[in-house]
């Protein structure tokens, strides 16, 4: 396998969002800072209920996916049709916004730490006025293998293998069947350990360190803490070799919507005229009905 060359780092910068969280946010930061179909990732992570306790009130979202992903915590998503779920630590939330979705995401805590993720992935121009959809998924449906390098691997979608043994996410091509065909990996690697994970022709693919150091791609580059990393098309692979703190990390990848895009907040659609009726529908209250 030909390790695919790292072609940009991109620093996370510390934010907030919603009603005071603070995260960091790498992907997503700048107009630049971006990998089709991959539109945004945050990573929330502190011990002080100060940066978390306000949540995120209600708000709403079209044309897109989210996906919380928690390591420590417990929020509580709701929406405007009476959805409830609760993410703790470990579990996942893949929620479809399609044509609108208006919800809040506040924590089911007042102390210890809250630390997690959020991924958001675009959806293509004919799937951005579905109708919205959640999947809730608990810690014990996502399967993790012990790496023999040294660390362990979760997949909460696509697939991996580890040891000639295949092993797949519960979000995956056969259950899911999303246009973008996202892996999502969770791994933890030992000192000195190496990855190495096949991508396929012509998807994007991208990583994300939240502890420890990795060097990274055909050129073995270094990464630091919080730093995102994207690849190269060329290669099919994903290669990484964990620090003497060894590392732990997310990679990302999915296959690439080539279409336009315009961002405005949480609408992400093709064009201005469908991000100005966006606004009208939600100013309306058309956003969530019809
Ligand atoms: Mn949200």
């Amino acid at each position: 396998m030909n390790c695919r060359k790292l072609k940009q780092e991109i620093n996370s910068l510390p934010t907030s969002d919603g009603a005071g969280v603070k995260l960091r946010r790498s992907l997503g930061s700048r107009q630049d800072a971006r990998l089709d179909p991959f539109l945004m990732l945050d990573e929330f992570g502190t011990e002080n209920p100060d940066d978390y306790i306000a949540g995120f009130p209600d708000h709403p979202h079209r044309g897109f996916e989210t996906v919380t992903y928690m390591l420590d915590g417990r929020m509580q998503h709701r929406d405007h049709l009476g959805h409830v779920g609760n993410l703790g630590p470990g579990s996942v939330q893949w929620m479809t916004a399609g044509r609108g979705v208006i919800h809040s995401e506040m924590p089911q805590q007042d102390r210890g730490r809250m630390r997690g993720f959020q991924l958001w992935i675009n959806l293509p121009r004919a799937e951005k006025m579905k109708p919205a959809h959640y999947r809730d998924i608990p810690a014990e449906q996502i399967p993790s293998a012990v790496l023999p390098a040294g660390g362990e691997v979760k997949v909460i979608a696509g697939t991996t293998s580890v040891g000639g043994k295949r092993i797949e996410g519960p979000i995956n091509s056969s259950s899911a069947r999303l246009t973008t065909d996202p892996l999502y990996l969770d791994v933890r690697l030992d000192a000195g350990a190496r990855f190495k994970q096949p991508i396929t022709a012509g998807y994007n693919a991208f990583i994300y360190i939240y502890e420890g150091e990795a060097s990274v791609g055909a050129d073995a580059e270094q990464l630091a803490t919080h730093a995102a990393g994207l690849f190269d098309s060329e290669g099919d692979a994903v290669c990484v070799h964990a620090g003497a703190q060894g590392a732990r990390f997310l990679l990302l990848a999915g296959k690439p919507l080539r279409e336009p895009m315009v961002q405005y907040g949480p609408f992400v659609m093709n064009t201005r005229e469908e991000i100005e009726q966006a606004i009208r529908d939600y100013q309306s209250g058309m956003l969530v009905s019809g």
